[in-house]
């Protein structure tokens, strides 16, 4: 009753405006640790929550489905969660959005046909261990098999966390000669698991080599690590990082809970160094399939200084059907943003074509029609406009002989 007073009245029920304040992740069952320990990125991942048996005493809620996952999930991908992300998850609410990303549940266990253990193709397209060249100007490098915390939902499950076995290995020695011997390549995104796992040293000699190859223009890295361990984002990190522009950071969230004091903190150190940074969201079920969800999640991440860069369709992982949501929903968040809040905040929804066939953008359709003369479209309201199609090259009025010379714009 009080949330429908609160809609007719324009404003947001309690739960979902609270959904926009920037709040501490707190410490949980931490409290006594000292600042410096809980402040050390070291500390936080000798500490992280890895059986099934930690999980069940520090959260005596957790469901059956969840404690057989978690006890079946080092066969598949590994459990790891830090205490920092950790004390993000509500015990009293099955289904807290933090929960649903890194607690297993036991339908991990369940395969459709249509899934795949390497759903976008990368094996096939890794010309040496730890490349992949998909797309004709730039590359894949694969730095490690080791995030912070796992996601149930990861992509690469199969070599991340080596929980089936897959041994990976990188050879950076073949993949920086790949690339040399590659001058198309002008774009390496450092990915894997998670690159700002290494110690500045080990990251830094790798950033050096790769800048040392000329045609290398642009140099990015994805990583969760502000999220699940925003401690490893030390000044000395930053100051670091900033020598190797242009440098681009791509980071992962779901949820606006996720964007706490400590994470926009941390980001607002990357963003301090120069360091332009965009958001990769996956669209999971019971996580960020609502329209308002997802808008204060893109307008919140704005306020950390984060660019909304992609939304993903959930990809086809073995297991993840329980996390993923319908395409039907994908287009629903993508129609409440567009035009309703800025243009900045709006991700690019895409499909990683199963298989291996890269992003492909996936959009409400705008264009009701386009033949010679004109396109009609419309617009986030619904209401039609018309455009009249200029035939390529020629214009379609003639010029007047004598052109009057236009007034400067004084903006
Ligand atoms: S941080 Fe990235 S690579 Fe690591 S488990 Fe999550 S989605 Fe996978």
């Amino acid at each position: 009753m009080h949330s429908e007073t609160s809609r007719e009245n324009g404003e947001e029920p309690p739960s979902r405006s609270s959904l926009k304040q920037f709040k501490s992740a707190g410490r949980g069952f931490w409290s006594n640790v000292s600042d410096a320990d809980w402040n050390d990125w070291h500390w936080q991942l000798k500490n992280r929550i890895t059986t099934a048996e930690q999980l069940q005493r520090l959260m005596p809620t957790l469901t059956p489905e969840e404690f057989a996952g978690a006890k079946l999930a080092n066969h598949k991908l590994a459990l790891a969660i830090t205490p920092y992300f950790f004390s993000l998850i509500d015990p009293a609410d099955e289904n807290c959005p933090i929960r649903w990303q890194v607690i297993p549940r036991i339908q991990e266990t369940h395969t459709a046909s249509w899934e795949m253990s390497d759903p976008c193709g990368e094996d096939s397209h890794s010309p040496v261990p730890g490349l992949v060249h998909r797309y004709p100007d730039r590359v894949l490098f694969l730095v490690t098999d080791r995030c912070a915390s796992y996601c149930r939902y990861c992509t690469r499950s199969r070599l991340v966390s080596n929980a089936t076995g897959y041994d990976f290995h990188p050879e950076f020695d073949k993949q920086i000669e790949y690339i040399a011997a590659h001058p198309e390549i002008r774009d390496v995104l450092l990915s894997g698991g998670d690159p700002l796992l290494f110690s500045d040293d080990k990251l830094e000699t790798l950033l050096s080599r790769l800048r040392a190859i000329p045609h290398v223009e642009f140099l990015r890295i994805g990583t969760r690590i502000p999220i699940f361990l925003p401690q490893r984002i030390t000044p000395a990190l930053c100051a670091m990082l900033k020598k190797f522009h242009p440098l681009f950071i791509s980071v992962h969230t779901n949820h606006p809970r996720e964007l706490t004091t400590e994470v926009r903190d941390a980001l607002g150190r990357l963003a301090d160094a120069g360091i332009p940074l965009g958001n990769q969201s996956v669209l999971l079920r019971n996580v960020n399939d609502d329209a308002e969800i997802m808008k204060a999640h893109v307008q919140k991440l704005l306020m950390c200084r984060v660019k909304p860069y992609y939304l993903y369709q959930c990809d086809l992982i073995t297991g993840s059907a329980h996390l993923r949501a319908s395409v039907r929903k994908g287009l629903e968040v993508m129609e409440a943003l567009r035009g309703h809040t800025s243009g900045y905040a709006v991700p690019t929804y895409v499909i990683d074509a199963p298989g291996g066939g890269g992003k492909i953008p996936i959009s409400p359709e705008y264009v009701l029609s386009h033949d010679e003369d004109r396109v009609v479209v419309r617009n986030y309201e619904g209401k039609i406009f018309e455009y009249p199609e200029a035939a390529d090259g020629t214009p379609l009025v003639e010029a007047p002989s004598e052109i009057e010379e236009p007034e400067l714009c004084k903006c």
